[in-house]
């Protein structure tokens, strides 16, 4: 598999509350209220991240192009000479960045800044400065978001655009005719691109957007994207702009300016290489009033619905939710005898007494002529579905009066549960409309007439993962992120733990944990475990040839039970490190003890096998399997990772009475059995004192880092060099 040589910066999965990180400062919600806040008023999680020694010398980018950086609180703390000789000014250090650049332009500059701090994003930006012997000049700067021992900051790459390049030039000339073209236009395009700068193509902004033409910009937009929307439609956005050729099409919803949200329908084309274009080309449309209504009940359609459930997939919603599909028995028959009129107005009658059960956040749609769908949001209990399933099936009592008929009507229901972990709203709109369809049959046999699709469709997801995982593998979907790992005592970077993501092209940044139990079933572990390992000692290779300081990490990778009783791992690990040159002892194989205990024998030789070429061994998630001493010496390893139960899970070392002793323990154990000890899930500064005080070596948890991109790994190590 070919891997591009320089990658796309990759966000980890998205945050939740609980995981704010010091390196990922917060989730997307408020950007637009947000200050800078001064470092003296951030909290410890904001600014402290990893003990780093001081910054890169020379160019702050590293990279020799002109650059600046910019603290969280606006000043100016390095630049390079080739900046300095291009705004002309005096020493810059000390300055407050947006005061140095045209007036005008100094509040969508500074929330720029701001977003990318927060947020934690590339960003794109153009400003004058006033040079005294040029005059005013233009640029054009990339801004990209740093963090380190004082802080977070920004990093401006710096490019001049005073005399502006031909293409640019040349599309300037054509956009105010392409846009008297377009003028009712109800789309708009907008381009953007390094060189190009950024255009309004096409169409206005004020009626599709509601956002006014002047105020229009890429990062107003994205601003006025629904929260829950954001992440990822930033992701997908940034995922394009990555990537030269790329095309995305997506549904994010946008502050209508009053209290609603409109739809828009978005393709963004990455057109950068075209020569006639030179950017990535945004198009949005409206498609709130089609997106949502069926004409007839008023009530949001099919398309709508799924985009509902879409979204709860996305949200990982922490409780349950269901999917009933209802149907109406008497509507057919109603249509033939009373006529179309009749039956509308049955459907619209039904769906108001179904408004009538709804709780905040619940979902009523028409979905087929006879069919409402209930989708029912924070469910806990199988209990409680029942409970609501018995409510709806009261309102078969209530009369329809039609054409002065009065008349009652049987209900058939169909539910789909969230419980088989969905990946996809289509399976679960298709589950319930399978249950519901099984449970009319029953019906016309006399049985009952609610069917539930737990069992039923068990395997629909499953057989999807399994299918589109042959591509991910095939087609380089697969990512890795590393999580850095340091020693406790100083704060030093020690290595990185290799964590495997999935980017789906359609669905976004999967964890591991919605495809590898599909991947140990199906086999597809082995491939893909032999990737990541051959991946992750590529990446260690690549980071030594850019900094002196690689050269002693260590790179931590994952091993799951299916992969230990394959021999073919240990030629799979010897390949990977003649071929990228890696010494045996930087690579570590992290197994958990639930995967030693289901095949002791082939686990323990596959383990003989892999310390014999050199390489460690870590017990991953130790103290939530089997914890006994007897594993422990039956099988050779190097070190004990405490599972992030005891740090800052329920039996967390600070929060719960057993958490303390057992981390202690588990401690004391390592030191008599002369094991390293790395906690994990380090997630506040005094979960990390409290571990360094037992003696615990190592840490790792988003206290100290998310797990990164690679580039972004890369320039922790470099800022380690310094
Ligand atoms: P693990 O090996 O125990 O990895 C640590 C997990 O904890 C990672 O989740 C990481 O993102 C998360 N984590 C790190 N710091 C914190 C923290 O401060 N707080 C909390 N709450 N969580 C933290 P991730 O990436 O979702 O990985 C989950 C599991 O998936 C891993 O657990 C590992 O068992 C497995 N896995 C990941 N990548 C691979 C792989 O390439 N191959 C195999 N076989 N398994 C993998
Ligand atoms: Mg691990
Ligand atoms: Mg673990």
């Amino acid at each position: 598999m070919i891997e591009p040589d320089s990658e796309p910066l990759e966000p980890d999965l998205l945050p939740t509350d609980k995981d704010r990180s010091p390196l990922g400062v917060d989730g997307p919600a408020d950007i637009s209220t947000k200050s800078m806040k001064p470092p003296s008023e951030q909290s410890e999680q904001e600014t402290v991240e990893i003990q780093l020694t001081g910054p890169a010398s020379g160019s702050p980018s590293g990279s020799g192009a002109p650059a600046l950086h910019i603290r969280s609180d606006g000043l100016i703390d390095e630049v390079s000479d080739e900046v300095a000789e291009l705004f002309g000014m005096g020493p810059l250090t000390g300055q407050h960045f947006v005061d140095i650049v045209d007036e005008e332009e100094q509040e969508s500059l500074e929330r720029l800044l701001r977003l990318v701090l927060e947020m934690r994003r590339e960003g794109l930006a153009e400003f004058s400065i006033y040079h005294p012997e040029r005059g005013t000049q233009r640029f054009s700067a990339e801004a990209y978001p740093t963090s380190g021992a004082d802080g977070v900051g920004v990093l401006l790459e710096i490019t001049d655009i005073t005399d502006k390049s031909e293409a640019r030039k040349r599309i300037e000339s054509m956009i105010p005719w392409v846009r008297a073209i377009t003028r009712d236009s109800d789309e708009v395009i907008l381009l953007v691109g390094p060189e190009v700068g950024e255009h309004l193509v096409s169409g206005s902004t004020r009626t599709v957007l509601g956002i006014d033409e002047k105020q229009f910009s890429l990062l107003h937009l994205r601003n006025a994207i629904h929260p829950e929307d954001q992440m990822r439609t930033m992701l997908a956005f940034e995922e394009v702009k990555e990537n030269p050729g790329n095309v995305a099409r997506l549904k994010f919803r946008t502050d209508d300016g009053a209290d609603g949200w409109l739809h828009i329908e978005a393709q963004v084309s990455n057109r950068t290489t075209d020569p006639d274009v030179r950017g990535v080309v945004y198009m949005l449309r409206d498609v709130t009033e089609r997106t949502i209504r069926d004409p007839v009940t008023g009530l949001p359609n099919r398309v709508l619905l799924l985009d509902r459930v879409e979204q709860l997939i996305a949200a990982r919603a922490k409780s349950s939710y269901a999917l009933l599909i209802i149907g109406l028995d008497r509507l057919p028959f109603v249509r033939g005898t009373l006529g179309p009129a009749a039956a509308d107005a049955m459907v619209s009658v039904f769906g108001e007494r179904l408004l009538g059960l709804v709780e905040a956040g619940w979902t009523v749609a028409r979905t087929g002529e006879a069919e409402l769908a209930l989708l029912a949001t924070g469910l806990h209990s199988n209990q409680e579905v029942r409970g609501l399933v018995e409510r709806i099936g009261k309102l078969s009592e209530q009369s329809f009066n039609l054409a002065k008929q009065e008349l009652v009507s049987s209900l058939t229901i169909g539910i789909a549960l969230s419980t088989r972990g969905y990946l996809v709203g289509r399976s679960m709109l298709h589950d319930a409309q399978t249950a519901f369809e099984r449970a009319r049959e029953k019906a016309a046999t006399g049985g009952r007439q609610v069917a539930n699709t737990q069992v039923l469709n068990q395997n629909v997801d499953r057989v999807q993962i399994e299918t589109e995982l042959y591509r991910a593998l095939s087609e380089g979907e697969l990512r890795l992120n590393y999580q850095p790992i340091v020693t406790l005592q100083d704060g030093k970077l020690r290595g990185f733990e290799a964590l495997v993501r999935w980017k789906h092209p359609e669905r976004g940044l999967f964890g591991p944990e919605r495809f590898l139990s599909v991947a140990e079933e199906s086999g597809q572990i082995v491939a893909l475990g032999a990737w990541v390992i051959d991946r992750a000692c590529a990446r260690l290779k690549r980071w030594e040839k850019y900094t002196g300081f690689a050269a002693d990490l260590q790179m931590a990778v994952n091993v799951s039970a299916r992969q230990l009783g394959d021999v073919g791992i240990v030629g799979a690990v010897e390949q990977a490190l003649l071929t990228h040159r890696i010494q045996p002892g930087r690579l570590k194989l992290e197994v958990t003890e639930t995967a030693l205990i289901q095949n002791p024998e082939a686990a323990a030789a596959t383990l003989r096998r892999v310390r014999q070429l050199g390489v460690e061994v870590a017990l991953d998630d130790f103290g939530t399997g089997y914890c006994s001493l007897a594993y422990l010496t039956k099988f050779p390893v190097d070190a004990l990772k405490i599972d992030r139960e005891f740090v800052s899970g329920t039996e967390g070392i600070l929060t719960s009475e057993r958490g303390e002793p057992l981390a202690r323990a588990i401690v004391d154990l390592a030191r008599s059995l002369k094991l390293d000890v790395v906690a994990e899930g380090i997630e506040t500064q005094e979960q990390a004192a409290a571990l360094t005080s037992l003696g615990c070596k190592y840490g790792q948890g988003y206290y100290f880092g998310r797990p990164l991109g690679p580039r972004l790994a890369r320039d922790l190590i470099a800022r380690q060099d310094g």
